[in-house]
């Protein structure tokens, strides 16, 4: 842990620790449900002191929390695997691909970085109850954090989330709340309920240290690379958290001196609901429409943290695309048959976009390339299904067996 204060990203104001919860608040007032957030706050450490403590030959990446180790639930959050991907990478004109396995979280999705961090601010404020609105993996991933730490997660959720989702934060206790509407409204619904009934909200970017907690995935890449920035990370985005928090984490290590240069981010998002790509290109804000996309951890209207997430994408060089439902169901298929990864459509979105045309224009063969899976594929076995078939069964006799069957 090292000191910091908050600072909102859009007066600049600074506030202590203690002194604010959720958006700034004065920028705050301004925000409703229905709109982006307003007033994000963002933690602004002491760097020169991380840069005077920090050991490359023992690195101690506790210096870049914003919370002590002692109220850590115990939980194993991250520490996921990072590796290349030789296979896929020649496959798709990349030969130096790597892939930051996310969907190896203890609840199958990048999520429980995030939810650990808040609930270890939850045991540091002394809050029982944990609130938060989800498309899915950030509630399972409460669900399962305030499980192991023994607090309450009261969740909203949108009707359509996929079941085995659902089924996560029934198992680990979590009173879930179905709501007929859209992630906005179970947004706006779980806002209204910590403004009635108490508990620490974990909405995305809402609470500050959901970007904080998101950050580590950035900081282990850095490590994992043997302290080196990888050329290009492509990041799924949906709120554009995740994105903000893998910024953060380069922002930070260049501030306290350990590396020079930012990571190209590159946002990928479904074609249907691409409030963020259409911000970062055009530079006006407009909600999705429709946001109807196979990758339900991805379909959102009004994004909360659009402003963050544009940021991270031009300050570091990188670029925003969108890609089809069909490409992402391809990407899928390929990620598991050319590295064995099964990941979930909203994580196959980044693979999906090493199967266009900008990402052939725009990132050089030549680069180390990250994709970051965010969600494991056993979250919602319902989608690739529509596109395999379950083989018959066979009677249970070797000579029967047909021959195109018969392993080489
Ligand atoms: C939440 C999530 C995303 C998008 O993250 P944002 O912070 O909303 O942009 C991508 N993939 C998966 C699997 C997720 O659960
Ligand atoms: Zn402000």
């Amino acid at each position: 842990m090292t000191e910091f204060q908050y600072r909102c990203s859009l007066c600049g104001r600074t506030y202590g620790r203690d002194g604010v919860r959720y958006l700034c608040p004065d920028c705050g007032r301004g925000y409703s449900p229905g709109m982006p957030l307003r007033g994000v706050l963002e933690a602004e450490f002491d760097y020169r002191g991380i840069a005077r403590r920090f050991r490359r030959s023992r690195p101690d990446w506790d210096l870049f929390s914003p919370v002590e180790r002692e109220h850590y639930p115990d939980y194993p959050a991250g520490g996921t695997p990072f590796s290349p991907a030789p296979r896929l990478g020649e496959r798709l004109g990349w030969p130096r691909l790597w892939i930051k396995n996310d969907g190896l979280n203890p609840s199958g999705s990048l999520k429980d970085r995030a939810s650990f961090l808040v609930v270890a601010e939850a045991a540091r404020l002394n809050e029982k109850t944990l609130v938060a609105a989800s498309t899915g993996n950030a509630a399972s991933s409460l669900a399962a954090v305030c499980a192991a730490a023994g607090r309450r997660a009261v969740i909203f959720v949108p009707q359509s989330t996929p079941r085995a989702k659902l089924v996560q934060m029934l198992v680990c206790g979590a009173r879930v709340v179905p709501v007929c509407g859209s992630y906005d409204d179970a947004f706006r619904l779980s806002l209204e309920y910590t403004r009635r009934h108490g508990g620490l909200n974990r909405n995305t970017a809402y609470h500050p240290l959901t970007i904080e907690g998101k950050k580590t995935a950035g900081l282990e890449i850095f490590a994992q690379n043997g302290l080196r920035v990888p050329d290009a990370i492509l990041v799924p985005v949906g709120d554009g958290v995740i994105i903000s928090g893998v910024y953060k984490a380069f922002h930070d290590l260049r501030a306290a001196g350990l590396c020079e240069r930012l990571p190209r981010l590159v946002a990928v998002q479904a074609d249907s609901s691409a409030a963020i790509h259409d911000y970062i290109v055009g530079g006006n804000f407009r909600p999705a429409p429709s946001p109807v996309t196979i990758a339900d951890s991805i379909s959102v209207s009004v994004p909360s943290n659009p402003d963050l997430a544009r940021r991270a994408v031009l300050e570091s060089g990188g670029f925003s695309l969108t890609v089809s439902d069909e490409r992402i169901m391809q990407a899928q298929a390929l990620l598991a048959g050319q590295a064995g990864i099964f990941a979930e459509p909203a994580a196959a979105a980044a693979a999906a976009a090493l199967l266009s045309d900008e990402a052939r224009q725009r990132l050089d063969p030549g680069w180390q390339i990250v994709l970051l899976v965010t969600g494991h594929g056993l979250k919602d076995v319902e989608a690739p299904l529509s596109r395999l078939r379950i083989p018959e069964a066979v009677p249970a006799d070797f000579a029967d067996l047909p021959a195109e069957t018969e392993e080489a």
